[in-house]
Order: C-alpha cells, then structure tokens, then sequence
C-alpha cells in the first residue's frame, strides 16, 4: 500500500458505544479517499481486514452505480425521557425513528412512555423501530414485544431483542413483530448463519466490516432478506459508502441507519451527511485538506494506526 494516507480524531457529542472520541485513516487511491476506521477493540487483524477491503474499494472508485439519488434514514432516539424523546423525533424531519430501549436501570413503564411520545410526534404513517442491542432474554423479549408493540401503535421491528442468533430466531417464532438481526451480523460469514437459522426477517449491514459495497449487494442477494444499510460511526467519508450501499440495492423498504454523523464534532468533507428532509443525498465524499489538518491525530495515534495498518497487510501476505 503506496498511497497517501492521514489518520484523524474527532470527539463524540455524547458517549456512544463505551466511545468518546472516534478514530481512523484515510487512504488515497485513485478516484478518491476511503475510510478505514475498525473500532480500536477489534484487535485482531482478520477482523479489521474486510474494512480494509471496503476502504480500497471506495479509494479505487469501485462503488456500483446508484439506483436513485437520496437515501430515507433514521432518526436515533436515545434512552431519554418521554419530552426529550418527543422534541427529537418532531424536530428530525424524518419518517422513520428508531428508539433504544431496555436501558439498564430503566424500566418498561419508560420505555412505553418514549414510544408512545415517538408515535404522537411523527404522526400515524411513520415507521417506529426498536433497538435492544441484544439486551433481553428469551422470555423478556417475547413478554415484552407485544407490550411496546401497543405502545408505539404498531412497531416497524426489533432490532437484536436478545444477543444469541438461536435466541432471535426462537423469538421470531413467538412474536408477530418482525425481527432484525444487528449485532449477529459481524463478519462476512453472519449473514448466512442468520438466514440458515431462519433468525431474523431483516438484516442490518454495514459496509466497513462486511468488506465493502459490492460484498454487502452479494450478501443481499445470497441471503434474500430485506437490508438495512447502517452505520459504523464513520465520518461522511466511510457514511458516503453506507449512501452508495443503500443506492444500489435493488429494492430498498427500509430507511437507513446512516444519520450518525451528528454524533461526530467535527468531520472531513466539504458537505457533511447531514439528513435533509429524512434523507441524505447520493454522493461523492469531497474532503478537506483543512479538515485533516484540524482532525489530525496525535503522532502515537498516527503510529498505532500505522502499526495496525502493517498487521493486516502482513495477514493478507501470509493468506497468500
Ligand atoms: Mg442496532
């Protein structure tokens, strides 16, 4: 790997993921800039490789081309209370919410109170999601479901009710709402796991870790389940990727998880991914050169960066 590449540091707005400041490279290539930015726990090389891919895949200008020119997302609702949860929702401009649930410490009582202010603030039409992260047990999320289902007059899916794939598929089999699988989705080999076990009804992809744009459209087709395009954190440069995902894939039901970049303080483009009117637009990531001057990592982040870079290049050597 020859080609220029700038590793960056951008705090978060809020902890989110047990992380406050998120990190990556840059890597130059010929059409453009791709981002390679592996959460800094993945620690082993074979993890952080297919994010390699992805970010070679965006530098080569490899993406397929787009299916349409906007891309409908989510707003996130975090665990917060009813008023809060309400002022989010109506102030996003979007049309799909999805809502955390099954904070630690809080109770179902909460929970129902956020949905039921989600719901009155987007209207009758909206789409409602939950996400659980995995956070239930089997019989807490089949008693559960069919309670905030009520709640949110009428729920899109749940996201991960519980963190075993044999779990989400035996509540598949117990509840009426649609089950999606996210953080049973990992690594290349996931998707087809979560399909054999017949585990969810939507899977939820993200570029980075799955290898790419083209890997994900494959994933899609193998699996013949619907897809929601995701986030990694990523700056609008790795977003841009999850945009050109959710541009090409033949049929797109779902809104996107792609309206992260407000999480970020600062971030490396001319234009940011920022929702307009509950979408972002189909594009190619323009970065700044002032921006990777100001979002510069220090040089023992550069260094470690640059080592973990070396660790994955050396694992595809001995693959060879
Ligand atoms: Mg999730």
């Amino acid at each position: 790997m020859t080609g220029e590449r700038r590793v960056w540091s951008i705090p978060m707005t809020t902890r989110f993921r047990g992380i406050t400041v998120r990190e990556g490279m840059l890597i130059r290539g010929e059409a453009g800039w791709g981002e390679w930015s592996p959460f800094l726990d993945y620690t082993d090389p074979a993890v952080a490789e297919p994010w390699l891919r992805a970010a070679e895949e965006a530098a080569a200008g490899d993406w397929p081309d787009p299916l349409r020119d906007r891309v409908p997302v989510n707003v996130t609702v975090p665990a917060v209370g009813a008023d809060q949860a309400h002022q989010i929702a109506a102030s996003s401009g979007c049309r799909t919410a999805k809502v955390k649930v099954a904070e630690p410490g809080q109770s179902l009582a909460e929970d129902q109170a956020r949905l039921e202010a989600v719901r009155d603030a987007l209207g009758p039409d909206a789409a409602v999601r939950i996400d659980v992260n995995g956070l239930w047990d089997l019989d807490t999320a089949v008693t559960r479901i069919p309670v905030l289902d009520r709640a949110a007059g009428g729920l899109e899916y749940v996201e991960q009710p519980c963190a075993a794939v044999e779990d989400l598929a035996a509540v598949r089999r117990r509840v009426e709402v649609p089950i999606a699988a996210d953080e049973s989705i990992r690594r290349a080999e996931d998707p087809y796991r979560v399909r054999d076990l017949e585990a969810a009804d939507v899977a939820v992809l993200k570029v980075q870790p799955l290898g790419g744009v083209r890997a994900c459209l494959r994933i899609a087709e193998d699996i013949g389940l619907p897809v929601v395009v995701s986030s990694a954190l990523e700056s609008s440069v790795g977003i841009a990727a999850g945009v050109a995902l959710a541009a090409a894939l033949p049929e797109l039901p779902y809104a996107a998880g792609l309206a992260t970049v407000a999480l970020l303080t600062d971030d490396l483009v001319v234009e940011p991914l920022l929702p307009v009117d509950g979408a972002l637009p189909v594009s190619l990531p323009t970065v700044r050169a002032d921006a990777l001057e100001r979002c510069a990592a220090d040089p023992d982040r550069v260094a470690h960066w640059e080592a973990r870079l070396l660790d994955v290049l050396a694992l595809r050597d001995d693959r060879r």
